[in-house]
């Protein structure tokens, strides 16, 4: 009774597809049936062809070719398995969710009973993938009672992880980062224009990296600017650190005529110099001159800082920061005269200096409530939490598989997100331009402390009394 019924159904779908010339669903199926094999053989063929179709169209229009990717083909596999592929736009937001890295991506969907039917109906795909992508990824899977094959395939820009090398390839203008102070995994899109750029968490606010473009056009972690370099220079014997601190600082502003960047460097507006450089142009404008200054004084074991941030509303700034036997003094390297008379203790001269960010060699240090009024607290990590960018492991972040079963409606066939999620995106800053904003520091006594060995010997003027 029951072989019949069996039968009839059979016969009436096998009239039914031959009508519809869809014979390829009986063969695929019946290929199935005596080769279980053939399923996993068949999948492997598309994806090898589907990809060849992808890159033979980009080759052709100039573009890298595509490459595979574990991670994407993983997640599209517990995917099938747990989800129906036919809504592309749910394909794409759980891969966006789930794998944050990928910025942009296209998926497109189709069902058919045999798989070179499907590679021709993914010709249209395969001939328009845009420019920016990286990688490519696809699945096969049984549908309609194992008499179809859906494929689902997904063409994504993964972006490589932040850093000011992957910058300086300028191959995208997008990046993927992982918050080092929150974990908060999103996309960092920059402007080559902007000479220098300052990241923000989208999540949390804070910053987590300061880049600044160097004299050769290349960008550097702005702590890295801080090479170790120091002058070749003989100190008076028996100064005390604070005398010290006066002969370095004033050497600074002696060695380095303060000039606005667009002034010297028409070419390349606002590139940072390291201490040798400064220290060779004999000119710098205030973030070179700050670097110069810092890096000379760790190098005597002075605890500084360089600072960037604005000086009352002219804009923004940079200077120094020393803390000596408990005392804090904000070092003006621009303008002025050092004074070892009038020492610059920070919170005198400081009420109208308002840090941002601070780094020395190893580390930036980040305001923790960048919004809160500055309290004149230059060093605590209550008030800066210290960032080492080379030292904060970016982990893919793969997030949590719930979202996968986070099933959604619409029932496009084909969907293509071109820009992440806005809130995922971080936020990029520039500096302003530095002014010459100091002028507290203009005497300097007579018979000053310092002299440098070489190139003061010419110079009358300064063969002070503890001259060497
Ligand atoms: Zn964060």
């Amino acid at each position: 009774m029951i072989f019949p019924l069996i039968a009839g159904v059979l016969a009436a779908a096998f009239v039914a597809t031959a009508k519809e010339d869809h014979m390829g669903t009986w063969r695929a199926w019946w290929q199935g049936v005596v080769d279980p094999g053939a399923t996993r053989r068949a999948s492997e063929r598309l994806r090898s062809g589907l990809l060849d179709q992808i890159n033979y169209a980009r080759i052709g229009a100039k573009l890298d070719p595509l490459k595979t990717d574990p991670e994407l083909e993983k997640f599209l596999e517990r995917y099938a398995t747990e989800l129906p592929c036919d809504d592309a736009d749910a394909v794409t937001q759980n891969l966006q969710n789930t794998l944050p890295r990928y910025f942009k991506v296209a998926v497109c969907v189709a069902t058919k009973p045999d798989p070179e039917e499907l590679l021709h109906e993914f010709r249209p795909f395969s001939e328009k993938s845009s420019k920016e992508m990286t990688h490519f990824a696809c699945m096969l899977k049984a549908s309609a009672g194992g008499l179809s094959k859906t494929c689902l395939a997904v063409i994504g820009q993964r972006l490589e992880d932040f850093s000011p090398e992957a910058l300086n390839a300028r191959k995208a203008d997008a990046f993927y980062n992982v918050c080092p102070h929150c974990s908060f995994p999103h996309v960092c899109r920059v402007s080559y224009q902007q000479h220098s750029l300052i990241m923000d968490c989208p999540s949390c606010g804070r910053t987590y990296a300061v880049v600044a473009v160097d004299s050769s056009g290349k960008f550097r972690y702005v702590n890295e600017f801080l090479t170790g370099y120091e002058p070749p220079a003989k100190f008076p014997k028996d100064q005390s650190s604070l005398q010290k601190l006066f002969t370095i600082w004033s050497a600074v502003h002696r060695h380095c005529t303060y000039t606005l960047d667009p002034e010297t460097k028409k070419s390349q507006i606002d590139a940072w110099q390291t201490a040798f450089e400064t220290e060779n142009l004999q000119r710098g404008d205030c973030e070179d001159s700050s670097i110069f200054l810092a890096d000379w004084l760790e190098a005597q074991g002075f605890r500084v800082r360089v600072v960037l941030g604005r000086y009352g509303d002219m804009g923004g700034h940079a200077w120094c920061v020393v803390r000596l036997d408990g005392v804090d003094y904000l070092l003006e390297s621009t303008t002025g005269r050092p004074d070892p008379n009038n020492p610059p203790y920070a919170d005198i001269v400081g009420s109208r200096y308002v840090p941002e960010i601070e780094f020395d060699r190893k580390a930036i240090y980040v305001r923790n409530k960048p919004k809160q009024a500055f309290s004149g607290d230059y060093w605590s990590s209550k008030v800066w939490a210290r960032v080492e960018p080379r030292n904060h492991s970016i982990s893919s972040a793969v997030r949590a598989s719930a979202d996968v079963s986070q099933q959604l409606s619409a029932s496009t066939r084909r969907a293509e997100r071109l820009s992440a999620d806005k809130t995922r995106l971080a936020i990029t800053g520039h500096r302003q331009p530095a002014v010459a904003p100091f002028a507290n520091l203009d005497k300097i006594p007579a018979g000053s402390l310092w002299q440098l060995r070489a190139r003061d010997v010419a110079d009358p003027e300064n063969s002070g009394a503890d001259a060497p």
